[in-house]
């Protein structure tokens, strides 16, 4: 019995079973390289989710944890901290609001953007108590807590756990006169995803995005952005609203906020937004807190400094191009931004994503049929070709 086989079994048996991980442990990992156990090295295709946009473990990233280490870790909001200040500002002028809330998962963020949402609808649009709606998308991926679920469209995301949060539509994604017809004077807001992660990498039809932001607009609606997987660089901008001049209302944020290394999340907006809390009105204990923010600071430098946005947009466009001379009648799409791609199968896509781990590649399927694509962005052009070499292999 192998190392990796005891920690499988082990996982197995103690865990809860919320989660059908490929069979492999990782137990090192540097740059996009993860290796298990028995010193197996495997190319690492999905980068957490796109948590660690800035490559496992990246050296300036780890001197800011291991410095914050060594001074202090966690304060509570009872008192200030000497971190979240400079991350308030760094946060702020990286997407040109002008306030910050910081949490710690992408669920949460989700249920913080909801809240100031709603609570904007009451106290600054004059929407009646208990009236407020909010619009999201079919095939959204907004997480796992219960107004996360409630804002699904997936039926499993959703059995046994009811009942859900009132005052939520839904629409087709992509769809303006659905959008146009569901907005109400209730309406607080409309959030989405400006690419649909989750939902196989689905990319709303161009003009979309600014058309939904201006009828929002004309309706006194919050546009909120879940960048939590699309933005910080992945998508190959630093925002992926950005893809189509959209400034939102308000952008949620998560994943590589962290750089993979410690959780961060947060929502960012406009006083007129942010400015309805209030003390006593939200809050996490860890949320802001200094070990986070300091890791935050150094991962958006990377983000910056190392040009990622523009490094996964090119290396997207060259990863994208040899994926498309692939020919196979299995593969119905190839799409995607930047080094945020999926390969649409006419099959599901696990067994390929279990051969592709065979041949040292970690990917794993998304809704059933797609494999999604998502590297580390500070990967090279000869790694994409050794991977599209293994690729080829698998579904060539
Ligand atoms: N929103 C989007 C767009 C996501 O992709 C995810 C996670 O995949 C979340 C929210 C939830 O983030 P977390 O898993 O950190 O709660």
């Amino acid at each position: 019995m192998t190392k990796s086989n005891v920690i499988i079994d082990q996982t197995e048996k103690y865990g809860a079973n919320n989660y059908h991980p490929l069979p492999i442990v990782i137990s090192k990992a540097e740059g996009v390289w993860v290796e298990d156990p028995e010193g197996n090295k495997y190319m690492d295709m999905l980068s957490a989710y796109s948590a660690v946009n800035q490559g496992h473990r990246h050296p300036k990233i780890i001197a800011a944890l291991k410095e914050q280490a060594d001074r202090v870790t966690l304060t509570s909001r009872a008192f200030h901290n000497d971190q979240l200040g400079p991350w308030y500002e760094m946060i702020c002028k990286l997407t040109n609001k002008e306030m910050a809330l910081p949490m710690n998962t992408g669920a949460e963020a989700v249920e913080t953007a909801i809240k100031a949402a709603r609570r904007w609808a009451y106290d600054v649009k004059g929407v009646a108590d208990n009236q407020a709606e909010i619009i999201a998308c079919i095939g959204n991926f907004h997480g796992r807590t219960m107004t996360a679920v409630s804002l699904s469209s997936e039926e499993e995301y959703k059995r046994g756990f009811g009942p859900m949060l009132p005052g939520i539509k839904l629409i087709p994604y992509g769809d303006l006169d659905a959008l146009k017809n569901a907005i109400t004077e209730n309406t607080a807001a409309f959030l989405i995803e400006p690419i649909q992660g989750e939902a196989g990498i689905v990319i709303p039809p161009e003009g979309f995005l600014k058309k939904a932001y201006e009828t929002c607009k004309e309706n006194n609606v919050l546009f909120i952005a879940d960048e939590i997987q699309a933005g910080l660089a992945r998508s190959g901008k630093m925002f992926a609203c950005e893809w189509e001049d959209v400034d939102p209302d308000m952008y949620i944020l998560g994943k590589a906020l962290g750089g993979g290394v410690f959780p961060i999340s947060c929502v960012v907006a406009n006083n007129e937004v942010l400015g309805v809390f209030n003390p006593g009105s939200h809050g996490s204990t860890f949320g802001g807190n200094p070990m986070a923010c300091a890791v935050s600071i150094a991962s958006m430098d990377v983000l910056v400094e190392e040009k990622l946005a523009e490094r996964s947009l090119q290396l997207g466009d060259y990863f994208k191009a040899k994926l498309k001379e692939i020919t196979n009648p299995i593969i119905k799409e190839v799409r995607g931004r930047g080094l945020f791609i999926g390969v649409e199968l006419t099959e599901p896509a696990r067994k390929y994503c279990e051969a592709l781990k065979e041949e040292g590649l970690l990917c794993k399927e998304t809704h059933d049929t797609v494999i999604r694509f998502a590297p580390p962005l500070v990967i090279s052009e000869e790694d994409l070709d050794w991977a599209i070499e293994r690729i080829k292999k698998v579904l060539g």
